[in-house]
């Protein structure tokens, strides 16, 4: 009975809102990629903590996400916290057999190449995260990076609210003390294969790319990464709570 009771009490001070996590699937080593629910709402949103295994801001901030995550306890979040092992503990972009994860997508401007793989979902761990992704349907997907140079900023794949919400976390996370947060419309360059183009442009799912500054100092990433997630859920939340609009008034 006492067991019972600490199980319930800890259950209860950890905000009871996530689930234990599941395996999704494994990567080419076999390491398991798992995926957490947090939060009971209606919104939906899919966050991946880790795509590329060199670029571990947004990953090592996941800590202070999931604490974040239980303030908002009315959004269903899903979170993978790493969906390349191989490539991070490795510290490569790619996975194992050295094809870049963000690159094996279904998207419609998908072509073959050695870094992209032979042919879309080739590899596991892209094909779990897809198919996960595809059962969840998110209303927003959110993706964690970091880049050498330009960064960092939010680029936007997607309808409405993808460029509205790209504003609201960059202008939260430029609050937090480093003003060079901004939204980058485009990548600038192509991105054939791209999780970005499949998601955002083929199934019109409001996907944000979150680029820290890579090598940056982890604390300023990681406030960054909380205040922004902070503004988007809280965007969403308003959103939801919007009463509806008024009738048109008919003679
Ligand atoms: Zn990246």
């Amino acid at each position: 009975m006492r067991v019972l009771l600490a199980i319930a009490c800890l259950w209860l001070l950890s905000g009871c809102a996530a689930t234990r996590p599941a395996e999704i699937g494994r990567s080419i080593h076999q390491a398991p990629i798992v995926a957490e629910d947090h939060g009971r709402g209606r919104a939906r949103v899919y966050l991946i903590g880790l795509i590329h295994g060199d670029e571990p801001e947004g990953y090592q901030a996941l800590d202070d996400i999931r604490r974040l995550l239980r303030r908002h306890p009315g959004i269903r979040v899903r979170l993978v916290p790493d969906m390349n092992p191989d490539g991070r503990l490795a510290g490569t972009r790619g996975n194992a057999r050295g094809v870049d994860l963000n690159r094996n997508w279904p998207a419609s401007n998908f072509t073959p190449h050695p870094q992209r793989g032979e042919s879309p979902l080739s590899e596991p761990e892209a094909r779990a995260v897809h198919d996960d992704l595809l059962a969840f349907r998110p209303d927003v997907l959110i993706v964690l990076h970091s880049i050498t140079r330009g960064g960092p900023f939010v680029n936007f794949d997607g309808p409405d609210p993808a460029a509205d919400l790209a504003r609201v976390f960059a202008d939260a996370a430029g609050a937090t003390g480093d003003p060079r947060w901004r939204v980058v419309p485009s990548m600038g360059y192509p991105t054939p294969g791209s999780l970005g183009t499949f998601a955002g442009t083929d199934m019109v799912i409001p996907t944000l790319t979150v680029e820290f500054e890579r090598g940056h100092d982890p604390e300023t990433a990681r406030q960054a990464a909380v205040a922004g997630i902070d503004a988007v859920l809280a965007r969403l939340t308003a959103t939801r709570r919007r009463p509806p609009a008024p009738l048109p008034f008919l003679p």
